[in-house]
């Protein structure tokens, strides 16, 4: 571990802050989403611009410090915490410049979901972004990208032009489709292997304002039956369409009958982004599967759909998460899913599928280094949970579902959701596009620098 003093020298390089073990800040700085994972830097690097992120990596390297790359700090396996070492931490550059006549957005390499679509909306502007508000740009657009608008425009990397990467010897190079374009196709699904996003660009797309919302949760005992509902409706659905179906505890709160409280219900969540009226017509048929507890068909602003979900995965909480591609929702797997979600380990566990199809599948997979775009859906199984007393019980319930349904699966796994335990897996996410990946790692990072990540090992002799 480097001393104290030589980080001090740090805090002299860089015009952000430095924050160590010492500093009162100390235990709220090095926080992530994911409270399972516990580690202690030797100090967090808060930078404000881009010479601060090169400054921060050369001192790094110079120290031989571990360093890890943090944006939103909503990675899953906690790969932005390192112990003893510098996090590089870019939450303080979170501009979003708009240019609403050429359709295309600036975005700083600290940049949260919740800035970017609050910005692009002011235009009524949008590319495809997660369902947290706080997760961040980076780490969610390097791993691919999905949420409510990915079958009608794509994965978050599908809008991406263009990016300003600090490379692993400290050198700023721009990354699109004539500069560094291997280089650029590794950015798109490769996660940060290649180098420290400082600026992302953003094409951008006519969204909104309003997008026609639909939120529905219905008694477990229907859980079948909604399955069965859904699949059949999203085989045929627009692209406009992109609705979720979950397995979720009920929520404690009205209009929700009190005993039903903490029960499992089956959700539907999503939106139609396009006209309002044939929004309207096309997800009707969601609400009237089974009696619902609730059923809510109406315009929001997209906007506050996007914020929809900010309060079902608290920061801090205790999270362990599992996922697979699949390539659809078959009888077994539909029975397999009933049966384990009947008791949810935690409170804030869930059970959940995720649509691609649309603009996601008529990609080439080998286009961007995303490679899944064959599958319909993944399916995740997150548990959840506040007591550390309880982490046994939440980990086997996702890790013995998450066996069940292997044989069900493609066997290609999103980057963005491995836990981290999941290293093994790490040549299922990147699929086909693997060996091109470890060549491009080759040429750009030879040294493997940048490692605290889904990481790929470069190519030798390459
Ligand atoms: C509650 C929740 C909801 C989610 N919803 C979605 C969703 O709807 N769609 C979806 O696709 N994913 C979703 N995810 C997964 C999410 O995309 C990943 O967890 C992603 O890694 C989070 O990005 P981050 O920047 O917040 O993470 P961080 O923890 O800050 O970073 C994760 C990793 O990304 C890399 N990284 C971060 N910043 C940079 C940078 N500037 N330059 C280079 N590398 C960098 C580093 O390797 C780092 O270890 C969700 C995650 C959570 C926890």
């Amino acid at each position: 571990m480097a001393a104290t003093n030589t980080i001090q020298q740090l805090a002299e390089r860089i015009s952000g802050h430095l924050v160590q073990p010492k500093d009162d800040q100390y235990d709220e700085a090095r926080g992530i989403w994911n409270g399972m994972i516990d580690r202690r830097p030797a100090a967090i690097a808060f930078c404000n611009h881009t010479s601060d992120v090169v400054q921060a990596l050369r001192f790094a390297r110079e120290n031989k410090l571990p360093f890890s790359i943090r944006c939103g700090g909503h990675g899953v396996s906690g790969n932005s915490l390192v112990d003893d070492g510098l996090v590089i931490d870019l939450s303080c550059m979170r501009s979003v410049v708009v240019d609403p006549q050429k359709r295309r957005a600036i975005v700083g390499g600290g940049a949260q979901l919740g800035d970017f679509d609050r910005e692009t909306q002011v235009h009524g502007l949008a590319a495809t972004a997660g369902v947290d508000p706080s997760t961040g740009v980076a780490g969610l657009t390097l791993g691919g990208g999905t949420g409510f608008l990915a079958r009608k425009l794509g994965l978050t990397i599908d809008s991406l032009v263009g990016a300003k990467v600090v490379l692993a010897n400290g050198s700023i190079v721009r990354a699109n489709a004539t500069e560094h374009p291997d280089l650029f196709w590794a950015l798109r699904g490769g996660g940060g292997n290649f180098g420290i996003i400082t600026e992302f660009e953003f094409a951008l797309h006519p969204i909104g304002p309003e997008v026609m919302s639909i939120q529905v949760f219905y008694p477990y005992k229907a859980a079948r039956e909604v399955l069965r509902f859904y699949r059949d409706f999203m085989a045929n659905a627009p692209e406009e369409v992109g609705c979720y179906v979950l397995l979720v505890p009920v929520p404690a709160v009205e209009p929700f009958p009190p005993e039903q409280h903490g029960k499992t219900a089956v959700a539907l969540a999503g939106c139609y982004a396009g006209d309002l009226e044939e929004g309207r017509r096309a997800l009707e048929p969601l609400t009237s599967i089974a009696d619902p507890l609730l059923a809510v068909l109406e315009p929001v602003h997209y906007v506050d759909l996007q914020s929809s979900f900010k309060d079902a995965a608290p920061h801090g909480e205790r999270y362990y998460w599992k996922s697979h591609f699949i390539e659809d929702i078959t009888e077994e797997l539909l029975d397999l899913v009933v049966e384990r979600t009947e008791a949810l380990p935690g409170h804030l566990s869930s059970c959940f599928f995720e649509p691609q199809g649309g603009a996601v599948n008529r990609i080439d997979p080998k286009a961007t280094a995303y490679p899944h775009r064959q599958a319909l859906y993944s399916i995740s199984m997150s548990s959840g949970w506040s007591d550390p007393a309880d982490d046994h019980a939440n980990i086997a319930w996702t890790r013995s579902f998450y066996d069940a349904v292997a044989p069900h699966s493609t066997g290609g796994v999103y980057s963005n959701y491995m836990d981290f335990d999941e290293v093994d897996r790490v040549q299922s996410a990147y699929g086909e596009n693997f060996d091109r990946l470890r060549r491009v790692k080759a040429e750009y990072d030879p040294n493997n620098v940048f490692r605290l990540n889904q990481n790929i090992k470069p190519a030798t002799g390459a």
